[in-house]
């Protein structure tokens, strides 16, 4: 299968000043990751572990406070064009030459990001016509309308305002025009969380159809709701204190979760929640370590239950188990010490 993007110990920092005192909150300390062509990964952590910080550095989007700090981004499109993260000298750049064109992100508050006073098409026109010098309103309304139509939406919401359309409906615009230019990933920042049930399931449903239809060809899905993930993943990276330390297929990583972090995640949702699991609640104990001055070794030593003294002392690499799983866990390998 062919790769997307390449991340090799990547860094990103947030610079912060108390006093004269200069300091560094380590939200994406030393992440590996690589996107398939055909993913839809679900990145799911705690809030405050470095997913949206992890969503920026794969949009190469960094410009102050946050600091690129080291490491490999690299995108790699359909037609085999390298871009990497290093290359770029200022944000302007990474926006014409990368943004909606090859990478696409829907934020956090996408519903609230439509100007409420601007119709849909114009809003469409606006966005295409900054990628794409030349596209006519007529052309972006018919484009427009043939995605919309995909998505289940309605032809009239060409010409309405945002602020007409229901969670679910503004969602799924957002959804469609992000991806007009038919980048070839596509970030989604808890997309879900701010709607119910059923419209959730709309939405998912969206994120899947855009894929199937080849207007996107990788998504990372971005929650700390692995329930809601897993119904459209086909593979779940876990992040904790601004590392990944845990991939592997949604299967495995839900029913056979390997590093003690994800077990505890998935004893914390309900089991009703997780079909075929005979479990209930239990959270885990303590609390996400600080990203200023995170815990030497294993970043999860003071919560975890099976910590041993090499996990206090060394950080433990993401290691290759049973050809495709991988963890970063000393249960599982290296200088376990026992
Ligand atoms: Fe627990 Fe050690 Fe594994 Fe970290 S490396 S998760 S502390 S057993
Ligand atoms: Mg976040």
């Amino acid at each position: 299968m062919s790769e997307r993007m390449i991340l090799e110990n990547v860094r990103a920092y947030y610079r912060q000043l108390k006093g004269t005192t200069e300091y560094f909150v380590k939200a994406v300390d030393g992440v590996n990751f690589t996107i398939y062509d055909g993913d839809i990964i679900g990145l799911v952590g705690e809030s405050g572990c470095g997913k949206s910080t992890l969503a920026k550095a794969l949009m190469f989007d960094f410009h102050p406070p946050l600091e690129f700090k080291g490491g490999r981004i690299e995108l790699i499109t359909r037609d085999g064009k390298r871009f990497n993260a290093s290359q770029f000298k200022g944000i302007d750049t990474v926006k014409k030459t990368l943004w909606g064109k090859h990478i696409a992100y829907v934020p956090q508050d996408a519903l609230n990001a439509l100007m409420p006073t601007i119709k849909i098409k114009k809003i469409a026109y606006d966005i295409l016509r900054s990628h794409e010098k030349g596209i006519t309103l007529k052309k972006t309304i018919e484009l427009l309308k043939e995605r919309l139509a995909e998505l289940d939406l309605p032809e009239y919401v060409i010409d309405v305002y945002p602020f007409q359309l229901s969670g679910g409906m503004r969602q799924r615009v957002v959804l469609a025009m992000t991806t007009l230019l038919t980048p070839e990933v596509l970030i989604v920042d808890e997309p879900t969380s701010a709607l119910d049930v059923i419209t959730q399931k709309i939405v998912l449903k969206a994120l899947v159809q855009l894929k199937k239809l080849g207007f996107v060809d990788s998504i990372v899905f971005i929650t700390h709701d692995i329930s809601t993930v897993r119904q459209i993943a086909n593979r779940i990276a876990v992040m904790y204190a601004g590392r990944i330390v845990e991939v592997g297929s949604t299967e495995q990583v839900i029913n056979e979760p390997l590093h003690p972090y994800t077990e505890g995640l998935i004893h914390s949702v309900p089991s009703i929640e997780l079909e075929g699991k005979e479990k209930g609640i239990s959270y885990i104990p303590g609390h996400p370590p600080n990203l200023i001055n995170p815990p030497a070794g294993c970043r999860f030593h003071p919560r975890c239950p099976h910590a041993m003294d090499i996990c206090r002392k060394e950080a433990p690499p993401l290691m290759k188990i049973n050809g495709n799983r991988i963890v970063a866990c000393w249960l599982y390998g290296g200088e376990k010490g026992e």
